[in-house]
């Protein structure tokens, strides 16, 4: 049944319950509405102040918490209790953070391989319950200003995000009392807030450069007739704007002597590089003081220090522009999304790279949260005709003979997706097939991660080959992936679903991506051998099987030559060598092939006498 809501504070009815947008960042949080007069995308913010809400929760003495910018003052003075970018821990292990738990001033705990938490003094808090906490205080900013309640939102998640981080996002939000319409990409959102798309007639590609606190994505999206596509994405989950601030820090502790502990001293220049950062955004020269010493830096030694860090985004984009299988001069727009895209040099290099003025006009705090809003209003049913598409972040498919990986949805597959092939059996009278469904780039299945597996039973007795089994996979919009296995002779069937994978993570993706670059030529290799040798142990089998029932009437100088060889492959096969086991395989093939040859004249002959071909 569909509800009313009531506006709390005049009582008066609404039609449409708003729904707002928001941006649950890993620095920065907000939220976006669409104004019900002017029907443009806005912040939402208390007056004279900002529509951002740092995302760091600070716990008191009393159990008292704060979220926002009043939590972020303790983060030099009670670093302990403070807890800031929580969204990186969303939906990891510990072993996932690697080096990265050092930069966490508060307690990561290690939960043995399951998600981490994080402690603060006797109290567990999960990625998921901290994510609630900013939502909670986002959700209860909003009722404040809009004097009304909000229950229904978009989130956006940035375009790395697994099945299992959106769903931690999902969960978040169901904590803070959020109905959790949609979660969108936030490159999606941004293109949405620069207005692109809403034009049917429009064809465009676009690049979404997206540098924020502390994560950095490039996505190339296309639109067409009002229908997004991402087309590829790339980026690197730990690098962004505290590193601009760390280089001027490492920088001020090189050219200074600052009494004190080193780690405590770095600390306290933290702040202060940030001001710094943001005021050389728009002037040449800063100067301030610490413990009465003066520092300062120019613009021109901030964009030295930085020039490195900005490298390492330019060659993130030069790989999705190679996944997305377009050329530089085909990218029609390049938008600035994030606070650190303020720094002149970022908007600078891109531009260089892209070989065009990069668009900036809409506030790169805002544009995904404006967007997110637009999306909100589409799902208000108030703009119509706008569909969202998004893609695999890793190919998907099933483990084959000799443990290799058969890919039916290859990687940056739009979704919904759907891809079917067919399998049958090596083994006569075979009952049941494991189908086992993976995730990667990787040749080998166990190089892989498994995303699930069971038995399709029940196939009726028939000799190998002969069933035909039919798999299928589909991924709905909501990213969930649903494997069907099908035998299409008896039609006996099973299907299952693959719930959402909590414990991958993007940087598992990016990790994934780069181990199958770097493993591309050796496992080529392993591939090529596998397939020998499945083809070899085959072959092995069915003349086994021929000499076995001697169905041929083989003379004893064949039968000889026939072991012979078949013992020759076998050597082979226990030396692992490719290409011996193939002249092998070819050896024995050309034995025994006449008599395969001969069984089918004796089948046929058979046949037209009227028996059964299906005896043997
Ligand atoms: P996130 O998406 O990670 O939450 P934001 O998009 O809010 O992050 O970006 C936050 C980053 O932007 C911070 O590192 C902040 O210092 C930086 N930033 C904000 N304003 C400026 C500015 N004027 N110049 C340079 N960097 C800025
Ligand atoms: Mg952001």
């Amino acid at each position: 049944m569909a509800k009313i809501a009531i506006n709390i504070t005049t009582g008066s009815l609404q039609q449409n319950e708003m729904i707002v947008g928001i941006d649950l960042g890993t620095t920065n949080s907000l939220v976006a509405i669409i104004h019900p007069e002017s029907k443009k995308p806005v912040a939402l913010k208390e007056h004279n102040s900002s529509s951002l809400v740092p995302s760091v929760i600070h716990f008191g003495n009393a159990g008292d918490l704060v979220v926002g910018n009043e939590a972020k003052q303790y983060l030099v003075s009670d670093p302990a209790h403070t807890i800031f970018s929580a969204k990186r821990l969303m939906g990891k292990t510990y072993k996932d953070l690697g080096d990265h738990t050092a930069s966490f001033a508060y307690k990561v705990i290690d939960d043995e391989g399951s998600l981490v938490k994080v402690q603060v003094d006797d109290k567990f808090y999960s990625p998921v319950d901290l994510s609630s906490l900013i939502l909670k205080e986002l959700k209860t900013q909003a009722e404040h200003i809009l004097k009304t309640t909000v229950s229904k939102a978009v989130i956006t998640v940035p375009a790395y995000f697994n099945d299992a981080q959106r769903q931690a996002t999902r969960d978040a939000g169901r904590l803070a009392g959020l109905d959790v319409l949609r979660i969108i990409n936030e490159p999606t959102a941004a293109s949405l807030a620069y207005g692109f798309g809403i034009d049917k007639e429009e064809v465009k590609t676009i690049a979404v450069y997206d540098l924020g606190g502390g994560t950095f994505d490039i996505s190339i999206l296309t639109i067409n007739s009002g229908i997004f596509e991402v087309l590829s994405t790339n980026g690197d989950t730990f690098l962004g704007g505290d590193d601009l601030d760390m280089a001027i820090v490492n920088f001020w502790m090189s050219q200074n002597n600052f009494s004190g502990n080193e780690n405590e001293v770095k600390q306290q220049l933290r702040l202060k590089a940030e001001e710094a950062k943001k005021y050389l955004s728009g002037n040449d020269i800063f100067t301030a003081e610490h413990n009465n010493q003066k520092i300062s830096i120019t613009k021109t030694e901030f964009e030295e220090i930085i020039q490195p860090i900005i490298e390492k985004t330019i060659s993130c984009c030069a790989n999705a522009l190679k996944d997305s299988g377009l050329a530089k001069k085909e990218i029609d727009e390049v938008i600035m999304v994030g606070g650190s895209t303020r720094t002149p040099l970022v908007k600078q290099m891109v531009s260089g790279f892209f070989g065009k003025q990069v668009n900036d006009t809409v506030n790169p705090d805002e544009v995904v949260a404006l967007g997110a809003a637009i999306q909100a209003d589409i799902l208000a049913g108030n703009t119509k005709d706008l569909l969202l598409l998004d893609i695999t972040p890793l190919s998907l498919g099933l483990e084959t003979m000799g443990g290799l990986m058969d890919v039916l949805l290859p990687r940056n597959s739009k979704i919904p997706a759907k891809a079917a092939r067919q399998y049958t059996t090596y083994k006569d009278g075979q009952s049941g097939m494991k189908i086992a469904v993976y995730q990667g780039e990787r040749d080998m299945v166990q190089d892989n991660r498994q995303l699930a597996a069971f038995n399709l039973s029940g196939i009726p007795a028939m000799p190998a080959g002969l069933p035909k089994v039919e798999v299928s996979f589909l991924i709905n919009t909501d990213g969930i992936l649903v494997v069907k296995a099908k035998e299409l002779r008896s039609g006996i069937e099973q299907a299952i679903q693959v719930k959402p994978q909590y414990e991958l993570t993007d940087e598992d993706v990016e990790k994934m991506l780069l181990d199958s670059m770097q493993n591309a030529e050796k496992d080529i290799a392993h591939r090529a051998l596998v397939e020998a040798k499945t083809e070899a142990e085959q072959l092995l089998e069915t003349t086994e099987k021929f000499i076995q029932k001697n169905i041929t009437g083989l003379t004893a100088q064949e039968l000889n030559e026939t072991s012979l060889a078949m013992q020759a492959l076998q050597l082979s096969l226990q030396m692992e060598d490719k290409n011996l086991i193939q002249t092998k395989t070819e050896e024995l093939n050309n034995i025994s092939r006449p008599y395969a040859e001969r069984i089918m004249d004796t089948a046929i002959s058979k046949s037209m006498r009227g028996e059964s071909v299906n005896k043997f």
